[in-house]
């Protein structure tokens, strides 16, 4: 597991992370999953790679059972050989010019997993930012609504304890900085 923790930074409960979530050694790392479950591109695909095939094994028992994972909610797979012991799979809105309920709905993965993290008694949860890659919402606005949602469910919660945001490349890093 690598040690990511010399380079965050701290905002009380919230740490901001540059760097790739697949080496993040929380309890949980969300992934910002398709509605299929069966993996696709971008940090979907990082995580299937490095976590190995129990992940994909237990997102097609999902998919059998209840048909997939809908836009704003979030299921909980195992992390397989990631040093996160768990996945939370959550499907971000494709964004569509921002009158499609987008920004609803991508609150709702944020409170949705953190519900589910809390429901699981896990202490530390990753997100990396959920739709600002292939399904294209605006970096500033996703991350305003990423760190809005967390703040007030970390003021209501005492679970997870610790929250990490996950820039991949310093832009995005800037971009969560302005709104922490
Ligand atoms: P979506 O389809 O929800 O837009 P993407 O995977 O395309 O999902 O992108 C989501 C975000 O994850 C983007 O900001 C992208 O830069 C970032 N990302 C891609 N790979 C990684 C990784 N290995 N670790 C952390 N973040 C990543």
């Amino acid at each position: 597991a690598a040690n990511w923790r010399p380079d965050a930074q701290t905002f009380g409960r919230i740490l901001l992370y540059q760097g790739d979530i697949t080496r993040v050694d929380t309890d949980a790392i969300v992934n910002a999953a398709n509605s299929s479950l069966l993996g696709g591109g971008g940090v979907d695909g990082a995580i299937h790679r490095a976590g190995g095939p129990a992940i994909l094994e237990e997102c097609r028992q999902i998919k059998a059972r209840q048909g997939g994972c809908p836009t704003g909610e979030a299921v909980l797979t195992t992390g397989g050989a990631l040093p996160a012991s768990y996945v939370i799979h959550t499907v971000g809105p494709v964004w569509n010019g921002g009158t499609k309920g987008e920004a609803e709905l991508l609150a709702n993965c944020y409170r949705n997993s953190l519900r589910l993290a809390a429901e699981n008694q896990l202490t530390s949860v990753a997100f990396p930012g959920i739709s600002t890659g292939i399904y294209g919402y605006p970096k500033a606005d996703a991350a305003r609504i990423a760190v809005r949602e967390v703040q007030a469910f970390l003021k209501g919660n005492e679970l997870p304890a610790t929250v990490v945001f996950v820039a991949y490349d310093e832009e995005a890093r800037w971009v969560y900085e302005q709104e922490l």
